[in-house]
C-alpha cells in the first residue's frame, strides 16, 4: 500500500485542517473549533466547541455563557467529513486532551496535543498517547536545561517550605495559577497535616474537580482576620491580605516550570520558585515524539524553532509551525518564549 499524504495543515490566523474543517485551539472565534482545555490561551467564544466533558464543565465554570458543546469522552469515535476523531487525555490539566485524526479514505493520521505532559499529576487524568504520521506539538520547554525533578521531591520540598515558615512565625504563600497549577497544589497538600485556606478564584472550580474525583485536603476560604497558622493558596496576580500583626510576615513560593532557571525568583519577585510543572519537559518532550513515532512533526509556543531543529538533528523531519527555523522568537501569536502566559 503507498503511503498517504499528511493531513495538510493550514496555519493563517491558528491552526486548521482544511480536509476536516477543523480548527484546533485558535484564539479568533469560529464557528466550530476544537478546545484542548480551559486555559485562557486556548479559548474562544467559539458558537459550537468540541472538548472533554471535564472542559466542557471547566469553561461554563470559568467562562459562562451560552453555546454548543460536542463532548467527546476520552477514546469515543466521532465522525466529520470523512475523518474519524478520538480524544487522548493530555495529562496538562483536569479535561486537557489530545485530539487525534485519521482521514477514512487512507488511514492518514494526525495527533495534536494541546498543553501536555507525560507524567501522571494529582489532578488531572493519566496522560494518554496514539500514534499518528504528522505531530502537532507544544514546546514550551524545548531546551535540554528544561528536566523537572520528579513531582514526590516537589512536594517535600514544598511541605517543607510550609513548616519551616510556620515554624519561624511567618504565614507561606503558595502562588499557583488559577485554573490547574492551583488545584495541583492543593492536591500536593493533601495528607500534610497543614492548615490549608484557599482563594476564591482557585475554590470555584473545586466542584468540577470533586465531581471528577479529585480529592482535596480540608480547606477554608482565606480569612483576613484568620490566615496566622494556615497555608494560602493564592493565584499569583490576586491581592494578599496584610500580614497578621507580630507575625515575620509572608513566606512567598510560585510554582512554575520556570523555577528551574536561577533567575525565576527575582523574576517572580518572591523566596522560592518551585519547579512544578503542567508541560512535558524535555526529555519527556523528546520520548514523547519517539512513542508517536511520526514521519512529520510540527512544533508550536515555546523553544518551537530550537526543539524542532533539535528533531532534524535526530532525523526527524521537523519544523516550526511559525516557520521562523532560521530565526529567533516570532510575535505572531503562537510562540511564548520564555513567558509563561497560563501555565
Ligand atoms: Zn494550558
Amino acid at each position: 500500500m503507498p503511503t498517504p499524504q499528511p493531513i495538510p495543515v493550514e496555519t493563517a490566523g491558528g491552526i486548521y485542517l482544511p480536509g476536516a474543517d477543523l480548527w484546533l485551539d485558535p484564539h479568533r472565534k469560529q464557528d466550530f473549533a476544537f478546545v484542548s482545555h480551559a486555559h485562557a490561551d486556548h479559548f474562544a467564544r467559539h458558537a459550537t466547541i468540541l472538548c472533554s466533558p471535564n472542559t466542557a464543565a471547566l469553561i461554563r465554570a470559568r467562562y459562562g455563557g451560552a453555546r454548543e458543546y460536542i463532548e467527546l469522552d476520552f477514546g469515543e469515535g466521532l465522525e466529520r467529513e470523512g475523518h474519524r476523531i478520538e480524544l487522548v487525555p493530555a495529562g496538562h490539566t483536569l479535561g486537557s486532551a489530545m485530539i487525534h485524526i485519521t482521514r477514512q479514505t487512507d488511514g492518514a493520521s494526525l495527533l495534536y496535543t494541546g498543553d501536555f505532559k507525560t507524567r501522571p499529576g494529582l489532578s488531572a487524568e493519566p496522560p494518554g498517547l496514539k500514534g499518528a504520521d504528522t505531530l502537532i506539538m507544544e514546546t514550551t520547554f524545548g531546551l535540554p536545561k528544561y528536566i523537572f525533578p520528579p513531582a514526590e521531591e516537589v512536594r517535600a520540598a514544598t511541605l517543607r517550605f510550609c513548616r519551616e515558615a510556620l515554624a519561624a512565625g511567618a504565614v507561606p504563600v503558595l502562588l499557583g495559577y488559577s485554573f490547574g497549577k492551583a488545584q495541583e497544589i492543593m492536591a500536593m497538600l493533601a495528607g500534610g497535616g497543614l492548615e490549608v485556606s484557599v482563594h476564591d478564584k482557585v475554590a470555584e472550580l473545586l466542584p468540577v474537580y470533586r465531581a471528577a474525583g479529585v480529592e482535596f485536603p480540608e480547606h477554608r476560604p482565606i480569612d483576613p482576620a484568620s490566615i496566622a497558622g494556615k497555608v494560602l493558596v493564592m493565584p499569583p496576580g490576586a491581592r494578599r491580605p496584610p500580614a497578621p500583626e507580630g507575625s515575620a510576615g509572608f513566606r512567598v513560593a510560585m510554582f512554575s516550570g520556570w523555577g528551574i532557571d536561577p533567575s525565576a525568583r527575582y523574576r517572580y519577585r518572591c523566596d522560592e520558585v518551585f519547579p512544578l510543572s503542567d508541560h512535558a519537559d524535555y526529555r519527556d518532550s523528546l520520548r514523547f515524539v519517539d512513542d508517536v513515532s511520526p514521519r512529520r512533526v510540527l512544533t508550536t509556543h515555546g523553544y518551537a524553532a530550537e526543539f524542532a531543529a533539535d528533531l532534524r538533528h535526530r532525523g526527524y523531519e521537523a519544523w516550526s509551525l511559525r516557520g521562523d527555523d532560521q530565526l529567533e522568537f516570532g510575535g505572531d501569536g503562537f510562540g511564548r518564549g520564555g513567558v509563561e502566559i497560563e501555565p
